[in-house]
């Protein structure tokens, strides 16, 4: 029987992985690829504050997982994968039910020869009082939405009724002034102007109160200092309010108290503090996990307790031998699965499996059209700061390495002319 390789998760790491695998072993025979994945379709996570604040339409940057498995020699199974038995070699689905609880798939187990566990992380609230009551999350492309409608909701009814009391104002609050806070903030200060643009003006740019919460001394706080101080500035000039050295205690439907006393008013909340694996990796059949649910790995990647189960992302829990885990990163996640593809041949082939070092090549912080900030590492250049135009446009090319990834370089030049088209003929923003 032709050796099976089964990936669980396609997001940035995962689809990476699965594709590689199909265009060589999957296309060659040499093992059978299968991909599981809840969703029937990817977004790559780092556009989703993007498609929050409605400069993205997510609908057009989707990858179908059906289309992609068939161009790329693999097979896809949607389902969610819920339990493991090590023993027997086999995963187990959730049964699937339709919106009135009916069921439409039952439960059921794919069996496999070797098991890529990539099925990225979700926000961590640490148990806030009222956190996961009120707060709105940004962990996939559902969530995302969601936020969107709520937003054009304010909106569109300010704009029917502007006479109505605290019609023209919106407060919002975003807590965790990491990467995805600080673009999210930029995004919808950039959304308001555009509003405005096209009309929508019941709520001026202006009267869009948006406030940063971080508990920590300074935005950013996993960047260098350097580069938290223009971040931080650049989100003053645009109006947003920063708090920094501000842990948040308690969340209710009117806002968010501070541990320093402060009350902070918002019908819209976001958490984006903190990540956590996903709560089933626990228990999962005796694999080793932290306290964040990270699956431990050896430098392979290798599960700590089983050598057939490879974990790869923010799921993994990856030493980088400094005493520290490597950062749960789209970049991490691409590097893994470049090397997990070059490891599971030579596997195949009863060569020893490669090891994974984490290669920083720094961080770019995207401050919506307006700018981008950050730094670049490598071998020749350094740690050289960028700012402004430049950073903007290695901001951008990242999405664009992981489509090359996906698609190639010629169908990703194609998807570049046809955005440029789009942006000529369509709303830069998404009205609906
Ligand atoms: C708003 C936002 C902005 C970000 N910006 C950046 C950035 O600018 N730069 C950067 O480097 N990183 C950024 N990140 C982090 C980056 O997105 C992640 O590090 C990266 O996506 C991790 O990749 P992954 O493959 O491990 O998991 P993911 O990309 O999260 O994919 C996980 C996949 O697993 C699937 N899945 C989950 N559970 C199951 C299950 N039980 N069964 C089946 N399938 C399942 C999901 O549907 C998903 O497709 C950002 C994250 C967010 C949320």
């Amino acid at each position: 029987m032709t050796h099976h390789i089964v990936i669980v998760g396609g997001g940035a790491g995962g689809i990476e992985l699965a594709t590689r695998l199909g265009r060589s072993l999957g296309k060659r025979g040499q093992a059978r690829i299968t991909l599981v994945d809840a969703n029937l379709t990817h977004i790559w996570k780092p556009l989703l504050h993007e498609v929050a604040a409605g400069s993205l339409n997510s609908s057009e940057d989707e990858l179908n997982y059906v289309a992609q498995a068939k161009w790329n020699h693999f097979k896809f199974q949607p389902g969610r994968m819920c339990g493991l038995d090590r023993a027997r070699k086999t995963i187990q689905l959730e049964a699937k039910h339709d919106a009135a609880g009916v069921e439409l798939v039952p439960a059921r187990e794919i069996a496999y020869d070797t098991l890529v566990l990539a099925v990225g992380s979700k926000t961590n609230d640490f148990g806030t009082l009222g956190a996961a009551e009120h707060c709105l999350f940004l962990d996939s492309r559902d969530q995302a939405e969601r936020f969107h409608n709520l937003l054009l909701d304010q909106y569109l009814c300010a704009h029917a009724h502007p006479q109505q009391e605290g019609a023209g104002q919106i407060n919002v609050a975003i807590v965790g002034a990491g990467a995805t806070g600080v673009e999210l903030a930029a995004e919808l200060h950039h959304a308001a102007l555009l509003m405005a643009a096209y009309g929508l003006d019941g709520i001026r740019p202006e009267n869009l109160n948006l406030t940063l919460i971080e508990a920590g001394p300074r935005v950013v706080p996993a960047l260098p200092e350097r580069i938290s101080r223009p971040v931080h500035s650049t989100l003053e000039k645009l109006g947003i309010k920063v708090l920094v050295g501000s842990p948040v205690q308690e969340v209710s439907a009117e806002g968010l108290r501070t541990a320093n006393g402060n009350f902070i008013p918002a019908s819209l909340k976001v958490w984006a503090a903190g990540i956590r694996a996903p709560e089933f990796l626990r228990e999962l059949d005796g694999l080793e996990t932290n306290r964040i649910n990270q699956l431990v790995v050896l430098p392979t990647l290798q599960s700590s307790r089983d050598e057939h189960i490879f974990v790869l992302g923010d799921c993994a829990a990856c030493p980088m031998g400094d005493g520290k885990n490597v950062p749960p990163r789209a970049q991490a996640a691409h590097q893994q699965a470049s090397l997990l593809a070059k490891s599971l041949a030579r596997r195949l082939e009863g060569k020893p499996l490669l090891e994974y070092r984490y290669r920083d090549y720094g961080s770019l912080i995207s401050l919506s059209s307006f700018s981008a900030v950050g730094n670049l590492m490598g071998n020749l250049t350094g740690d050289v700061m960028l700012e402004g135009r430049l950073a903007r446009w290695f901001y951008v090319s990242l999405y664009r390495l992981h489509q090359m990834a996906l698609y190639g370089t010629f169908r990703t030049l194609l998807l570049m002319l046809s955005d440029r088209l789009g942006r000529s003929t369509e709303p830069r923003l998404k009205l609906h």
